[in-house]
């Protein structure tokens, strides 16, 4: 029988997210808020009745606006990994610019747990040319950001030169590791309604519907690989509603049916890294 671990994550942007996006009117803050104030004590609840340890990854702006909540996420064991301090893509800002959000939410992220955060993930998932080295640099372990494999963490590569018109050259593999992630497993997408000037995120999508999208890409897994670690995203403004509360008891009752070893990000990129390094019988 293989080992199938779950990684549960969830990106606690409460109102950065909105404010990132330039929507900082009292509509938007209010949807933010709703993470902190209700829908963090019902996962947090949820989690502790399951005996699940997750990871969290928390913007420097929540961690400092919401101290309670985010207290509470780490007093109950859980993992707290970086995710920016403004919520901006890295890609959006200048090297001098995207080494302070991480120097500054780092400084947060100690104050809160006494450590740096090990892993690293990039708000709206786009790392910048320069990210692989200021993680490395600051002492990162892993990065989950990137989409390159479904259910095997890979080392990341720096220095690929890509343009329009050329072949691409890859450059070379790094000690940074990326623990994948995907939109297709990502709360966001599915459930959240976004009306712009410009665009539509339709959202609201049948809970129970995209459960089964869930469940079977964890079967996948089961069924076909001997090792292996699956990663869900969830926002808690998000997935904090009733009937998708409902719908992620449900998820995770059925992978531990179906024989789910639930760990952090962190405990499952050092288990890989045990196993990658452990000689071959
Ligand atoms: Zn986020």
């Amino acid at each position: 029988m293989g080992r199938s671990i779950v990684c549960l994550t969830f990106d606690f942007d409460a109102i950065s997210g909105w404010i990132a996006r330039g929507m900082n009117t009292p509509g938007p803050i209010s949807r933010g808020e709703f993470g902190p104030h209700v829908a963090v004590p019902r996962i947090l609840d949820l989690l502790k009745r399951h005996g699940i340890c997750t990871s969290w990854y928390i913007p420097g702006h929540t961690l400092e606006t919401f101290p309670e909540a985010s207290q509470r996420v780490a007093d109950a064991g859980h993992e707290i990994g970086h995710h920016g301090w403004t919520h901006r893509p890295p890609a959006t800002l200048t090297p001098e610019e995207e080494e302070e959000e991480l120097v500054r939410a780092n400084e947060a992220i100690r104050k809160l747990t006494g450590r740096p955060a090990r892993g690293y993930r990039s708000p709206s998932w786009d790392l910048s040319p320069h990210s692989v080295d200021l993680l490395l640099k600051h002492g990162f372990v892993y990065d989950s950001s990137m989409m390159g494999d479904d259910y095997m963490p890979y080392r990341v590569r720096k220095g690929d030169v890509i343009t329009l018109e050329e072949p691409a050259v890859f450059g070379p593999e790094t000690a940074l590791l990326e623990m994948p992630i995907s939109w297709t497993l990502d709360d966001f997408p599915h459930f959240e309604f976004i009306r712009t000037p410009t665009w539509i995120l339709p959202g609201n999508m049948n809970a129970n519907k995209v459960l089964e999208n869930w469940v079977d890409d964890f079967l996948y897994l089961r069924q076909n690989l001997e090792w292996g670690v699956i990663t869900y995203t969830f926002h808690p403004f998000v997935i904090g509603r009733g009937h998708r509360m409902i719908m992620l008891e449900k998820l995770i009752r059925t992978l531990k049916e179906n024989g789910a070893v639930f760990k952090t990000l962190e405990e499952a990129a050092a288990e890989y890294l045990q196993r990658a390094a452990a000689p071959a019988c």
